[in-house]
């Protein structure tokens, strides 16, 4: 008799191991659950301005304060064009007039504009952004609309020099007025029908 109480505590107890192990074994799961989503994350390159660096022609940055909101479905990637093409901040304003990014004192700065532009791309290409959320109007982030070359505040139909490069190498392009558009790609199926990027040697 004594050695079935013996046995039926020495099998509850072997239960109870077996329990503490097997909800050791769903912790696990879910830690990997939780790396796997961590993973799936978007990464989208991000005009650095936008998330508040100091990287603009004034030496100040454009915080976007949505965009904490977003962050726990997007992995941002920020870059800044025309410091990767080598201009100094804070430096004079630019504006594209008839495909040159002129700066207000007359000098030309398409060398540098382009050369951040590629840098940019090579970032989109090294953490396979198919997205990039870019600063409005700007003559390198711009995209749909640009400055018309006169500093004098008026818009004209264009693309900045880095969101031309990556808008032909795949990219779909959000600016900081449609970040609505952008929330909706939370839902990872929406991005099926972005494209894949092109090879950088097209470029
Ligand atoms: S180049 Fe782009 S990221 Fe850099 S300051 Fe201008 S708009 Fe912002």
């Amino acid at each position: 008799m004594m050695t079935v109480k013996r046995n039926v505590t020495e099998a509850l107890e072997a239960l109870r191991e077996l329990s503490a192990a097997g909800q050791a074994l769903k912790a696990d799961g879910e830690l990997e659950e939780e790396r796997g989503k961590r993973m799936e994350k978007i990464n989208i390159l991000v005009s650095a301005c936008l998330l508040g660096l100091d990287c603009r022609y004034s030496g100040t940055g454009k915080y976007i304060a949505e965009l904490e909101e977003l962050k726990e479905e997007f992995q941002f990637i920020p870059v800044c064009p025309e410091q990767l093409g080598g201009l100094p901040t804070p430096r004079s304003p630019v504006e594209i007039t008839e495909g040159r990014a002129v700066n207000k004192e007359g000098a030309d700065c398409t060398e540098q504009f382009k050369k951040g532009a590629q840098e940019a791309g090579k970032l989109a290409g090294y953490f396979n952004c198919r997205v990039a959320l870019l600063k409005a109007n700007s003559p390198s982030c711009g995209f749909g609309r640009i400055y018309d070359g006169s500093f004098s505040g008026k818009l004209i139909e264009g693309n900045g020099i880095t969101a031309e490069l990556l808008h032909k190498k795949g990219l779909r392009i959000y600016s900081e007025k449609d970040l609505k558009d952008l929330k909706d790609l939370k839902d990872v199926k929406k991005l099926k029908d972005v494209k894949k990027l092109k090879d950088l040697k097209d470029q």
